[in-house]
């Protein structure tokens, strides 16, 4: 089937491998030296300043940086070593907001391709004693994962769990004795509908006989369009009428049971401490409404699993949290859930927030 291409529409995120390379060397004398630092993201724009020589640091997320769609480094050979990473930019704050230590054990529930599992792994670093066990349960992606890991360079710190399925883990089991039972992190990022994401590679590929009714929509139904087309919260209501009766619905419904039930399995894990959930949806069914029925789950109140902001780190300045209505009026919760709106927050929509296991019920774990 024939294909259009379409010009990105927004910054090119690039995230720095510390398995493959040295951040300060790369910005200093390597390669981004050569790059001069601006603050102003939105002049990264296409069409609006069109700055190939340009690089904006992000404030948000280590070892990231943005450039405008024309910089020349698609064919650069740090990519294709795996010393850089092209990567969403909201898709890089499930793993800086899950932190984990040096040598910390961690779990990726549902892994692959490995972006998240791989942006782990250079967070945990070349000399870590820890160790990521990468769930996956789809045979045939559980191959991309490995290739994806392998590219990253960090094979020795990933355990691939092919064709397993997160929720059938028992860390309780004697056999994960010193593997699942040892894990603090665990990082969440579901299936989901998809609905935050409106373009991801260079080019977005438009199937010529697709009617122009079945692109990426925004939450209230209309089709993106481009910059600026970002729903604010309160016309979140008008998309409800737009759901309603369709089997998008019934679907989101089905999405949002597994979604619970993943958080739910992971709240079990007998020494984890900090969760990460995450999705490319802009949808509430999906994102705060799951988080309170996470939370309103006996596992979450029995084990003393909480959100709050101040355990945002280094996003405590971001500016788009989640929506108070959808979190039953619970300001504390929403604004422990960080936002991304497609376009304007410098890529696809998303949704992140953390859990941690509250300081009464850590001070029991051995
Ligand atoms: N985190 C990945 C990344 O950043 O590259 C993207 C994950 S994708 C949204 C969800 C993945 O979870 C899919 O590959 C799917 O096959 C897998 N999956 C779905 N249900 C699962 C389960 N119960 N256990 C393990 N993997 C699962």
């Amino acid at each position: 089937q024939k294909t259009q291409k379409q010009a990105p529409r927004f910054p090119r995120w690039v995230r720095i491998n510390n398995l493959k390379a040295d951040y300060d060397l790369l910005m200093n004398k390597g390669v981004f030296s050569e790059f001069t630092p601006i603050d102003d993201l939105s002049k990264l724009y296409p069409k609006r300043d069109c700055l190939p020589n340009k690089v904006y640091v992000d404030p948000y997320v280590n070892d990231l940086l943005a450039f405008a769609p024309a910089a020349p480094l698609l064919k650069h050979p740090l990519n294709r070593t795996g010393a850089i990473v092209f990567q969403d930019r909201a898709s890089c704050v499930p793993a800086q907001l899950l932190d984990p230590p040096r040598d910390a054990y961690v779990v990726d529930a549902t892994a692959a391709p490995g972006n998240k599992t791989t942006h782990l792994a250079s967070l945990l670093g070349p000399d870590s004693k820890g160790k990521i066990f990468a769930f996956e349960r789809d045979y045939r992606r559980a191959f991309t994962l490995k290739e994806t890991v392998e590219m990253a360079g960090a094979q020795d710190l990933v355990e691939i769990r092919p064709s397993q399925d997160f929720l059938k883990s028992a860390p309780w089991n004697p056999s994960e004795q010193n593997a699942l039972n040892k894990v603090t992190h665990i990082l969440l990022d579901p299936s989901c509908s998809g609905s935050g994401i409106v373009e991801r590679d260079e080019y977005k590929y438009i199937p010529k006989n697709e009617p122009e009714s079945r692109g990426p929509r925004n939450i209230d139904g209309t089709l993106v369009k481009g910059p600026n087309t970002s729903p604010s919260a309160a016309e979140y209501e008008d998309s409800r009428t737009w759901r309603q009766g369709s089997s998008e619905k019934d679907r989101l419904f089905a999405l949002a049971d597994f979604q619970v039930r993943v958080i739910e399995h992971a709240m079990r894990f007998p020494n984890a401490t900090r969760i990460t959930y995450s999705t490319c949806s802009v949808y509430a069914e999906e994102n705060e409404r799951v988080v309170m029925a996470a939370l309103n789950t006996s596992v979450a109140r029995h084990r003393g699993w909480v959100t709050e902001p101040r355990h945002l780190n280094r996003m405590k300045n971001w500016p788009r949290r989640g929506i108070v209505e959808e979190c039953e009026g619970n300001r504390q919760v929403a604004d422990s859930c960080i936002r991304f709106n497609p376009w304007v927050d410098g890529g696809i929509g998303f949704f992140v927030v953390v859990f941690i296991r509250n300081e009464q019920e850590r001070a029991r774990l051995p």
